[in-house]
């Protein structure tokens, strides 16, 4: 909704009916939420394959996760979308990719089965699935993201390793991330976010919702409209130390198993 003399978002949610693994489109209604409660509107418009779209008309672009199968229906679209995603990627615009579409953003995704999908390369980063054999990562994480807390669950085959330059997200203190080994999570390129965990992510982490949209109104309507009042967080902040708590105590018990 929008009216007339308040600033207002255009949130576009891509392929939210094949990337939406674990909730992800959640995200879409934490951003539109935590918008209206400082008086600031918002349009949310899923764009889907073979949609007239252009990033033009956005100020955050979502993308979600999706098994191996969707994310192989996507794929050709989104290679149509990649120029014009750079673009908005290049002047500042604002994303954030989770998953399955956090390996898309990257310059390709090894699937399960060995077949390579293209991605957009907008993170200077690569993924592959090792195979069916190898276990999948799977769990709740907490990674640290200027030197605060970020929590979700990630489920995935596919292990992402990002090229010398490229900049994590955040580090992990308890789960798999980007690929189970770097201890890294996610990327980030200018206002392009790329991370694993689902959640959705956004709920439990407002923080990062509000860094999300305080960009995007910087980048539309100057730094003084991006100063965001705080809201109350006691339900967010609730369900973000109750994944705390899982994925820490998930972790104790592990150790304790190892050491045993
Ligand atoms: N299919 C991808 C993988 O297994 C992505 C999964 C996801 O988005 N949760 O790695």
């Amino acid at each position: 909704m929008t009216s007339p003399g308040r600033p207002s978002l255009n949130i576009a949610v891509l392929y939210p009916d094949l990337l939406n693994l674990y909730g992800d489109r959640g995200n879409a209604r934490a951003v539109e939420e935590r918008c209206a409660a400082r008086g600031i509107d918002t349009t949310v418009l899923g764009v889907g394959i073979g949609d007239d779209w252009s990033s033009r008309q956005a100020d955050i672009v979502l993308v979600g996760g999706g098994q191996d199968r969707e994310q192989r229906r996507v794929q050709a679209d989104l290679q149509r979308r990649g120029e014009d995603l750079r673009e908005y990627v290049d002047n500042d615009g604002v994303v954030l990719a989770v998953c399955g579409g956090f390996q898309l953003f990257g310059h390709h995704y090894r699937g399960w089965d060995g077949e390579i999908m293209e991605g957009i390369g907008i993170f200077d980063a690569v993924a592959a699935h090792p195979g069916p054999k190898i276990a999948r990562c799977v769990g709740n994480v907490v990674a640290l993201w200027e030197g605060e807390t970020v929590v979700g669950f990630e489920n995935h085959g596919g292990r992402t390793y990002l090229n010398d330059g490229q900049q994590a997200l955040a580090d992990v203190v308890s789960g798999f991330g980007n690929n189970g080994g770097d201890g890294l999570e996610g990327a980030k390129v200018k206002n392009a976010y790329g991370t694993y965990l689902h959640g959705a992510v956004l709920p439990k982490n407002p923080r990062l919702a509000d860094r999300l949209i305080s960009l995007a109104l910087d980048r539309r309507f100057g730094a003084e409209a991006a100063e965001l009042p705080p809201l109350d967080d006691s339900v967010a902040l609730r369900a973000h130390a109750e994944a705390l708590h899982a994925a820490l105590s998930a972790r104790e018990s592990a150790l304790g198993r190892r050491f045993a």
